[in-house]
Order: C-alpha cells, then structure tokens, then sequence
C-alpha cells in the first residue's frame, strides 16, 4: 500500500486487510474515490493510485449505463443498509468486466462516506451460463424423451389396439386364416376356416393343412408354392379341394412368408378362399364357350383348336391327319315338319352315333346346323378314313325314334387329308366343305374326298346363288312349255310348263342346277309362284286366243306343298286368271310325298277335289311305291325319261315301261311318258298303249310365242 493514500479510517491494520481481500474495495466521499485496495486497481487496469483517488467511481462505469448508477448509487447513499447491484466496470484499456458492486454507507464518521465491494462476477455468469445452457439442454432432452416416451406408448397402444382390432377382424373375416410355423404345422386358424373346410381348430393344430393333399394334379401345385416361398416370394393358387365331410369345393390359397424386422422368417400366414362358385361359373363360361349345347360335343371354336394342335402334331409326326366334313341331308324337312325340339333331339342322337363310329383319340364336333366334323389325328393308314366314312353313312341311315315318330335323315360327307388337301384348318376346313358339296350333288348318302378341281365347282355354284338373288328383280326367269301328244286322239291337249332362267354373267343355266339352290334358300316358294300365275296366265291368253282346252302342268317343289298358304296361293292364281281348275295340273314326286305326307295328302285332296290335276313326276326313280298311287290322289303318273330312253335297246327298261303302262290302266291313271326323241320310241309307247307322250320328238320346250305358234298349228294334227 502506498505512503501517501491517505486514510479515513482508523488503524494501518485495516487497510492491511484491506488490501489482502481479493475483492475491490473502495471508499468514497460524495462519490469520489479517496481510498481504493490492491484489488481494486487491478480492477482498473493497475493504474498508479494518484489517477483513481479523487477521480468520481462513476468514472469507471460502463458510459451507455452511467445515468442509471448514478440513481443506484444514489440509492444506495440514502439506504442504511446499502444496495447491492452488478455493474460493468470499465479499465484503463476499456475492457470491461462484469461485477457484483454493493455500495454501503459509513454513518459512523461521516455521513457522506460510502464504503464500495466489487466482485467479479464473470465467472459466475459464465458458470451461470454454462448451467442454464447445460439445464436447457437437459431441459430439452428430457422434452424429447418424454414425446418419445409418449409417442413410445401411445404407438404401443396403437400397436395393442391394431391387434386387437385384428384379431377381431381376423376372427370376423369370411376368408381362412391359417397361421403356420416354420415347419408348415398349423399355429391358429380363424373361424372362416372352419367353415370353409370343417376342420375345427383342434382337428387341425400342430398338423399340415389338410388341404395340401389336394394341389393339383400329382400335387404340382404344393411343389410350386414351396419353391416359391423358399424364394422367400409369396404364393397364391387356385385348386378343388374336399371339406372334412368330403364336398367338393373350390380354394384360392395364398400364402406368404412372415418374417421379423431383421428378415429372419419366423411363420407363415395362409388366406384361404372359397370360390366354388365362382370356378363353377367359370368352368360354366368356358362349357358353354367350347361345348355345343344340344349334342354336348365341341363346338366350332373347340374343334378349331382341337385341329390347329392336332394339325402340329400331325405335322411334327410327320404323319396324316383325315378331316370328315358331315351334312345330314333332309334335316330340315325334319326342323321344319316336327319341330325344332325334334331337330334338336335328332341332332344329339346323330351326335351320339357319330361317336359311335369314331377311336378315342378322334374329335366330333357340331359345326352349327346340320353339319358336323370329324377330326382323325395320327392316320397311320388312309384307307381307315373310308371305313370310318363308311360307318357314319350306315349309323345314319337307320331311322331316328323322335318323340313316337320316325325320322329319316342320310349324311354326304367330304373328306380332306391334311398334309395334301391343306396345311392350315381353315383350307382343311373350306375344302372337306367342297367335298361334302360334292357328296351332296352325287345323289347325297355319300362321301367324297377332296380333288382341286371341286373347288372350280363350288365357284359355280356360289356364283349361282348370288345369281339367283338378283334374277327375278332382273327379269331373268321366264317360263317355256313343252307341249304334250295325246296318243289317243293325235292331238296336243296339254303342255308342261318348264322354268328357264337366262343369266346376265352366266348364260343359260339348267333348273337341275338352280332349282335345289332355290330349294334350299327358301326363294323356291316365291318364285314357283310366280311360275304358276305365269302359266296360268299364259293359258288364259292361249283360252283367249281362241284355242281349245288344254291342260298345263306346273312343277312343284316340296317346300311349296309345305306352305300353309299353298292351296290358297294355287286358287288365287287360277281365280286371278280365270283358267278353269281343270285346266291346271300341278306335278309332284315321290320323294315330296315321302317327306311330310299327312300335310301334303291334305292340301293335295282339296285342289284335287277342286278339278285340279295332280301327276306324279319322275315316276321308276324313286320308291316308284304302289302305295303312294292309292294314298294320294294321283290323276296321271308320268314315266321318267331314263326309262324310255332305253326302251328301243333294253329289254328290261321296255318291260318296265310295260308293267307301268297296265298297272296305270288297272288303278285307272293316265300315263305320259317323258323324253320321247324317237319315232320308234312313239310306236313302243303307242303299242303298250301309253296314253300320251312328251319328248323332243314331239317338240323342245318353248318360248310362249313359239309355243302358242305350236298350239295354233297342231292342235288339231296329229304327229303319227
Ligand atoms: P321334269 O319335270 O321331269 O321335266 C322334264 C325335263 O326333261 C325338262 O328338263 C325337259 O326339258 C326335259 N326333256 C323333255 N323332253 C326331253 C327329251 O326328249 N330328251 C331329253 N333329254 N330331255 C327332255 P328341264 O326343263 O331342264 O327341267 C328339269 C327339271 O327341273 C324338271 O324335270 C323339273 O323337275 C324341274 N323344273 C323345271 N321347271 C320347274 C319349275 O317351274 N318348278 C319346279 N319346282 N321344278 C321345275
Ligand atoms: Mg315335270
Ligand atoms: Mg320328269
């Protein structure tokens, strides 16, 4: 301490003190420093002493705050019990530094004299900075565990709640749930599995699935889903099944592998579902879309299949393979006459004999319609195909037994074999097709195989058809007449009318091609009609013109004799015309009247009774049935030209015609002999007394205006 610092107080010793204690002590009058210790000036920057005593403490106060301790130190005077407060104060350097100042008054001596301690509190504040940082850190942590914590809970009770929810959506599911260990054993099945299988829990527990045994075909399935989930890759797969009681059922199982967080599997988890019904629509679909319903065979789309494969095969075998291409013929006189359940029931009966005919191995299948189509894959020999053929043709003709009744159908049958008629199923498919047509113009009830030059025929006959469309709007039907001898009185007394058709793209066509293509359109009905009012008005003009009676033929085909509206559409035509009943006569053939007798016998009686004529056509190439001669009422049988063309040379065919001849006379029915061409034919005729003749010899058919020539020049001649 130094000599000359003064001192207020009483005692060296207390400044001794004084200047020991580590803090600043100082002592001021009205402010001004008049003592100040050791510590003290080290505060200030350890200025000499003479630069602080007389200097205001004030001074060594931070500047921005000095108005503000002022008031403090103010207070503090006038306060006996002094203040304490922190300040910043400021040394030589001007650094500055925090400390705790607590000012007391010394009234003792002197009632200005204030006593000031000064502490450093910068280590204090930074230690009290050091802890709240620290306590906020603490602070903050602890917040972030308990979210944690909370969040920990509240996701546990999440977690317990979700399980629960899941066991009892579990337990409510209609799927089975089946829970498996690692070993495939079963650790828990819900209710639905009860159900679905009717193995109870305890049935079940500690066992493999029961429906494991039942995966496809050898199991292939159970082989599959191990595989797969040995991948570690789930499963599903769809298989029938038997419940504990041994229904039949239909199961979608999927199973997939359960593992913890580190992947290690732990379980597996099986969803079993029950889709009977939907696999029993589906297999419904896929029946109704491959099977034909009435016969129950394959369908088109089925027998396509079946020949596209069969054809790889075959091809790969380096083998044939033989397509049969069936037609019924006369099915639709059946359809139309019975009824379509009786067309429908003989279809599946002729379904039924086809298979009959046919090895295992061999596809039948219903085209559509009448048509039907064998598939003979591996032919290892051709000539089997004709036996096969053969066998079809026999197992059809017998009669069909329809509801009590008796149905006759035949089958023509065209035949391709694959690699040599086609190589795809469609060239196979199209030329059995001509084939069968081929069959069918042979005479039907047979079969054909397939040659290259039948597909020049089919053309034509499809050009014919398309033809056929468009020639009555074109006019070019027209009807000729061919007119008849009366061997009895040498006079022409009658005529057939005979249809001709002159087509624009292909000429003149023959009526024994496009009459049965009209046939079997349906156009036939229209256009005999049309035939009949035409003859029956040319007869009325022939009647106009001043020539005798005479009688007409019309030809008819059997789908006409079937309208109901027939003998109103023949009455009308002569009511229409005026022709005289008698003066029409409209010809038939057996084989008409073989098809729907009851119907026909009817219409047939009442124009016969009205005084229409009815002749039997083409008489010797049918049943030629006496039956027929009593059964209906026949006026006139007509002889068929193959007869008399041979009637010169051929005994037999002379004999025939003779037999015929007096049979006629005995049953009291006139007998006209067709295709006359020679004199000498006439004589034979004459001399068995055949009542008329109609050939060549006589006239060709004629153009109306010939014809009436013809009539007005020989009506009243004779040709002998
Ligand atoms: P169809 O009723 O037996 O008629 C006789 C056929 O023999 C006619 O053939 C006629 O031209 C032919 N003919 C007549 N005399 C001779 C002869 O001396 N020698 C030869 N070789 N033939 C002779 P077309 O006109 O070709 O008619 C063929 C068949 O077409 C007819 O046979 C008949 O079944 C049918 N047809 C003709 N017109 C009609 C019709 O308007 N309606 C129906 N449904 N069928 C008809
Ligand atoms: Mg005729
Ligand atoms: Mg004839």
């Amino acid at each position: 301490m130094s000599d000359n610092q003064s001192s207020p107080l009483n005692g060296e010793w207390t400044w001794d003190i004084a200047n020991r204690v580590s803090v600043l002590v100082c002592v001021c009058r009205d402010g001004v420093i008049e003592f100040i210790n050791q510590a003290g000036l080290q505060v200030f920057g350890e200025p000499p002493p003479d630069n602080v005593i007389g200097r205001h403490f004030l001074e060594f106060t931070q500047n921005e705050y000095r108005e503000m301790y002022a008031e403090l130190f103010k207070e503090g005077m006038s306060d006996p019990d002094g203040l304490s407060v922190p300040m910043k104060l400021a040394a030589s350097d001007g650094t500055m530094q925090e400390m705790d100042v607590a000012f007391k008054p010394m009234h003792q001596a002197d009632s200005s004299l204030m006593l000031i301690e000064a502490q450093d509190i910068s280590e204090r504040k930074h230690a009290t900075t050091v802890l709240r940082r620290a306590y906020k850190d603490l602070e903050a942590r602890v917040a972030e565990r308990a979210q944690e914590l909370s969040q920990e809970i509240s996701e546990r009770r999440r977690a317990e709640a979700s399980l629960k929810l899941t066991a009892q959506v579990i337990s409510r599911l209609n799927e089975g749930v089946v829970s498996l260990d690692t070993e495939f054993h079963i650790t828990s099945v819900n209710p639905a599995f009860t159900r679905i299988t009717g193995y109870s829990e305890s049935d079940v527990i500690d066992c493999p699935p029961p429906f494991f045994d039942n995966m496809g075909e050898d199991n292939v399935l159970q082989r599959e889903m191990h595989e797969s989930l040995a991948a570690g890759i789930a499963w599903d797969g769809e298989f029938w099944d038997v419940t504990k009681n041994g229904t039949r059922y239909a199961a979608n199982l999927s199973v997939s592998p359960i593992g913890t967080e580190t992947d290690e599997l732990v379980q597996y988890a099986a969803v079993l579902t029950d889709v009977t019904k939907r696999k029993e629509d589906e297999e419904r679909i896929r029946y109704q879309a491959n099977f034909d319903v009435v016969t129950k065979l394959p369908n088109r789309a089925l027998f396509f299949d079946r020949l596209t494969q069969a054809i790889a095969n075959t091809g790969r075998a380096n083998q044939n393979l033989g397509l049969l291409f069936i037609d019924l013929d006369g099915f639709k006189l059946v359809n139309d006459t019975l009824g379509h359940d009786a067309g429908d029931d003989l279809l599946h009966q002729a379904g039924e004999r086809l298979q009959g005919c046919v090895r295992t191995g061999d596809t039948v299948a219903r085209l559509g319609g009448d048509e039907f189509t064998v598939i003979m894959p591996s032919l290892m020999d051709g000539r089997h195909i004709n036996i096969v053929a053969q066998r079809i043709l026999n197992a059809l003709s017998s009669p069909f037994e329809i509801s009590g009744k008796e149905a006759i159908v035949s089958a023509s049958i065209g035949i391709t074999i694959f690699p040599d008629d086609g190589q795809t199923p469609n060239d196979l498919l199209k030329n059995a097709d001509s084939a069968m047509y081929a069959a069918k113009e042979n005479g039907k009830a047979n079969f054909q195989f397939y040659t290259p030059s039948l597909n020049e025929e089919i053309r034509e006959r499809l050009s014919i058809k398309n033809g056929l469309l468009k020639a009555a709007e074109r006019g070019e039907f027209d009807v000729f007449y061919q007119p008849k001898l009366n061997l009895r009185t040498g006079k022409i007394d009658s005529v057939e009318a005979l249809m001709r058709w002159n087509s624009k793209e292909l000429g003149s066509v023959s009526p024994v091609r496009f009459i049965p293509m009209l046939e079997e359109s349906g156009m036939v009905v229209e256009v005999g009609e049309w035939v009949l009012q035409q003859a029956c008005k040319q007869h009325q003009s022939w009647l106009d013109a001043g020539l005798p009676p005479l009688r007409v033929a019309v030809n008819l085909s059997a789908r006409q004799l079937r309208e109901v509206s027939f003998v109103g559409v023949v009455q009308s035509a002569l009511s229409k015309s005026g022709v005289p009943a008698e003066g029409l006569e409209i010809e038939i053939t057996e084989s008409m009247l073989m098809s729907d007798s009851a119907r026909a016998v009817v219409a047939l009686e009442e124009l016969h009774e009205s005084g229409i004529h009815i002749a039997m056509d083409d008489f010797g190439t049918g049943y030629s049935s006496l039956s027929y001669l009593k059964q209906f009422p026949i006026d006139t049988i007509k002889i068929d030209r193959s007869f008399v063309s041979d009637i010169a040379t051929n005994a037999d065919d002379a004999e025939i015609i003779r037999t015929i001849i007096s049979m006629g006379r005995t049953l009291n029915r006139r007998v006209v002999a067709e295709g006359v061409e020679t004199r000498e034919q006439l004589e034979i005729l004459e001399s068995y007394q055949c009542d008329d003749i109609q050939g060549y010899y006589i006239s060709r058919p004629l153009p109306s205006d010939e014809a009436t020539e013809f009539l007005r020049e020989h009506f009243t001649e004779t040709k002998k």
